[in-house]
């Protein structure tokens, strides 16, 4: 069993990244990708980490994109070198977090929420791993909302009165970029694109041809019978079904590293037939 999509305090989830080979191991993964928002810096620290507890670490990330109109997740597996296109993209896209994050920070403070930017980079690992989820801790925290997904509904969400937009790439580039970087993508939980089941199978084509490597089919917050569509409309495609848990520790309660909800297998075989995508 093997789990490709996992948040560490890096980006937005709240363990250090050394400890997500530990859940893996403990979880009996033989593999795990580390996919934090925009960046690689706690590849390092899980690759150490997962030498020692005997996991195999992917090197992964997830990005920020744009796609026919709405936001979507890119994961990036297998980045083997230090620098280049994707690197560079990545760089530009923490930046714009930067920029984004202080401008939320005054429009809360516009709208008579004492949350001040200082603050808030306290609440995350550093400056540029901040994320709304941290704003959103605090939101609650102050008694502006009452929890995390209540924060998102009054303030955060898009369309809600603090909402900012943030720079995002198109999918084709950030393949572009990964290819030349040894890397495969994968379409993150498709169905957050929210389109119509023709207008999904055009759009999966789509990344086909820009050279994606899968869609993430076995998604712990999907049913089943939504995995299964996923995993077939892959097949349509000639693209590798994935899947993973988008474990982010405690701000997203109830999702374990390996086991999701407790009905998440996603065998090996699955990073065997993603490995053979590589550029
Ligand atoms: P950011 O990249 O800083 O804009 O934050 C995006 C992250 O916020 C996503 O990866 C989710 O983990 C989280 N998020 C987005 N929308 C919601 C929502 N409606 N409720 C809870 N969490 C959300
Ligand atoms: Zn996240
Ligand atoms: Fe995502
Ligand atoms: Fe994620």
């Amino acid at each position: 069993m093997i789990d490709l999509h996992v948040h560490s305090a890096v980006s937005d989830g709240t363990d250090p990244p050394e400890r997500i080979p530990e859940l893996a191991a403990a979880a009996g993964c033989s593999a795990v990708a580390l996919t934090d928002h925009d960046t690689l810096a706690g590849l390092d620290a899980a690759r150490q980490r997962a030498d020692e507890v005997g996991v195999a670490l992917v090197r992964g990330c997830e990005v920020s994109c744009a796609f026919s109109g709405t936001s979507t997740h890119v994961l990036v597996y297998f980045i083997d070198d230090e620098e280049g296109a994707l690197h560079e993209e990545l760089a530009r896209l923490r930046q714009d977090r930067v920029r984004r994050n202080r401008r939320l920070a005054e429009l809360l403070a516009s709208l008579g929420i004492p949350i001040t930017y200082e603050e808030a980079v306290a609440a995350a690992a550093t400056e540029d791993s901040l994320g709304r989820p941290h704003f959103a801790g605090l939101l609650v925290a102050k008694g502006a909302a009452e929890s995390i997904p209540d924060a998102f509904d009054r303030w955060l969400a898009h369309g809600r009165p603090a909402f900012v937009a943030k720079a995002r790439v198109h999918p084709a580039e950030i393949a572009r970029a990964a290819r030349a970087s040894g890397g495969v993508c994968v379409l993150a939980h498709p169905f957050t694109l929210e389109l119509t089941p023709d207008e999904l199978d055009h759009a999966v084509g789509e990344l086909a041809d820009a050279g994606f490597g899968g869609i993430e089919a076995y998604y712990a917050n999907y049913r089943l019978d939504q995995r299964r569509a996923l995993a077939e409309l892959a097949a349509r495609h000639d693209l590798v079904a994935t899947g993973g848990s988008d474990y982010h520790g405690t701000v997203k309660p109830g999702l374990a590293v390996g086991t999701g909800r407790g009905d998440l297998l996603v065998g090996d075989e699955v990073l065997e037939r993603l490995a053979a995508r590589r550029p």
